[in-house]
């Protein structure tokens, strides 16, 4: 049988839920369960594949090619499992997918409303995991803050679900207790008015997590649980912490997954002893040695990189080093400054994006890395301005461009994949999740991989146009990487080079942190030196 936990906010939003569902997955599959996480977000796009970065911040892939919220990754990150598309769902799909049921005449000609049909499928999206067996535990978390006209339909259809699972179904709720400065209080009366506000759509929550700056006494805790209907040892401070990765041993300290277990009448047994998350912990708090990286980039957010930065920061971990990551602009970037604004790092990554604005600055940070050996990690549009920069400035070809910032360009040396030119609709349609990449042997990248043949997660339109391929390969940028049934190129090196690797796919998708990334791992081990 399986168990469903869902995860909402209230007051604010930015509380976190992410990485409480991400904890909660962690506490219980270090219990030996089987767990997933999904995230349900109540916009009407379809994917955020098609928002700007800006807008929502990382788009994360799954496995098999569904464009994702950026919390996937920290379900991934934390817990190590692989989600899908089935982890991912938002408004626009639950009501696309009603609406095709429709146009089919699957309804048998009843009208189609949010109470039962969309509200049905929301319950489908749910319990359809629970149903593949595969899982003790399913952890769904709703997007947004409660009391938002949108998250409606997904409170009713917990109501729903919790009615019907008994105790098999727990509602954790997060909310906000704030620290009034003029007052020197703490404030309970926004957590009291949002539970109130789940009580008005007929959810109880069983646990609550209060998200507060400075340390909850017991006499509030208890407050809160007389005012909410909560036992005392479901309400559970998530304190702000210097790492995001401490979250699941706080959450263990107070209980948060014993209390789970206790309300779903499952015996609790002992606490894990979380002994290779510690210890990843451990080695974050005991570096002092600092790591400097520059990020070339364009979107100055933070949540814009994540994966990328998280996988940098694992990697930082396990070589025993803090990292320090500098957001560069490549739009401030140009040839007079280049140096300048660049210099002092220990290595670049240049990122992935879109379009025109910000290219030439990632193309002279990738011809300030080449001509002065500074470790360099090209992801996607990184690795095709590392290619573009080969080709003006190596093969002499001055207007060498991608297909995508310049299409009269005569050297195309990136350009648009073939099955990709008939598509119109923008959205789902790039080449997307993992495919297959064959290394070369000899080559750097199959050493650090230790492996002939790799799977990565990829999202482009544009590729290294392999008319130039033996071009880069005589002039000495190495190939080694390629898909073996399209043959399109993956990875780019420089093997001379301290490390000048560009990858088409995103290996920042899969590092996680028991299971740092091979290539930020290979990255870091030059520049602190040890190989
Ligand atoms: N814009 C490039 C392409 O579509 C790179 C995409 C990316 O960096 N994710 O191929």
């Amino acid at each position: 049988m399986c168990h469903y936990i869902f995860v909402t906010g209230g007051v604010v939003s930015s509380l976190g839920k992410g990485i409480i569902s991400a904890s909660i997955g962690k506490l219980l599959q270090a219990r030996g369960y089987r767990i997933t996480i999904q995230k349900f977000d109540p916009y009407i796009n379809i994917d955020p594949g098609t928002l700007n970065p800006y807008e929502h911040g990382e788009c994360y892939v799954t496995v098999d090619g569904m464009e994702t919220d950026l919390d996937l990754g920290h379900y991934e990150r934390f817990t190590g499992i692989r989600t899908t598309r089935a982890n991912s769902m938002t408004t626009g799909r639950i009501y696309k997918s009603v609406i095709d049921k429709e146009r089919r005449g699957d309804y048998l000609g009843k009208t189609i409303q949010v109470v039962p049909h969309i509200t049905d499928e929301i319950k489908q999206s749910i319990t359809h995991l629970g149903d593949t067996g595969q899982y003790d535990f399913v952890i769904t978390e709703i997007g947004g803050t409660i009391g938002d006209i949108e998250s409606a339909p997904y409170l009713e259809a917990i109501r729903q679900l919790k009615w019907e699972l008994g105790r098999n179904a727990v509602s954790v709720h997060l909310t906000y207790v704030p620290y009034l400065k003029a007052a020197g209080e703490l404030k309970t009366k926004p957590t009291q008015h949002s539970v109130k506000e789940m009580l008005s759509y007929g959810i109880q929550p069983d646990l609550l997590v209060l998200r507060t700056e400075c340390h909850l006494s017991d006499g509030l805790r208890q407050k809160v649980a007389g005012f909410c209907n909560v036992d005392l040892e479901c309400v559970i401070q998530s304190e702000d912490l210097p790492s995001i990765y401490e979250v699941p041993v706080n959450m263990q300290r107070q209980g948060l997954d014993a209390a789970i277990l206790r309300k779903m009448d499952i015996p609790v047994g002992e606490t894990p002893s979380l002994g290779p998350w510690r210890h990843f912990l451990e080695l974050r708090q005991s570096a002092t040695e600092v790591v400097n990286i520059a990020l070339v980039g364009k979107y100055d957010l933070q949540d814009a990189y994540k994966s990328i930065n998280e996988s940098l920061s694992h990697a930082a971990t396990y070589h025993h080093r803090k990292v320090k990551i500098t957001f560069v602009n490549s739009e401030t970037i140009d040839a007079s400054s280049v140096a300048s604004k660049l210099s002092g790092f220990d290595g670049l990554v240049i990122c992935p994006g879109f379009g025109q604005r910000g290219i030439e600055g990632k193309i002279l940070a990738a011809q300030y890395a080449r001509e002065n050996d500074v470790p360099c990690f090209g992801i996607c549009l990184g690795m095709q301005m590392i290619v573009i920069e080969f080709a003006r400035n190596v093969l002499g070809y001055a207007d060498a461009n991608s297909r995508e910032m310049d299409a009269e360009t005569t050297h195309p040396v990136i350009d648009m994949m073939e099955e990709q030119k008939h598509i119109a609709d923008m959205g789902g349609t790039m080449r997307l999740g993992a495919y297959d990449c064959k290394l070369k042997s000899g080559s750097r990248v199959q050493t650090v991989y230790g492996a002939d043949m790799i799977a990565e997660r990829h999202r482009h339109r544009y590729e290294l146009n392999s008319k130039y391929t033996e071009e880069f390969e005589t002039a000495g940028l190495c190939i080694s990487g390629t898909n073996p049934q399209s043959g399109l190129a993956e990875i780019v090196e420089i093997p001379s080079h301290r490390f000048y690797v560009g990858t088409q796919f995103h290996p920042e998708y899969s590092s996680t942190v028991l299971r740092p990334h091979p290539l930020f791992m290979a990255f870091m081990d030059v520049i602190v030196g040890e190989k």
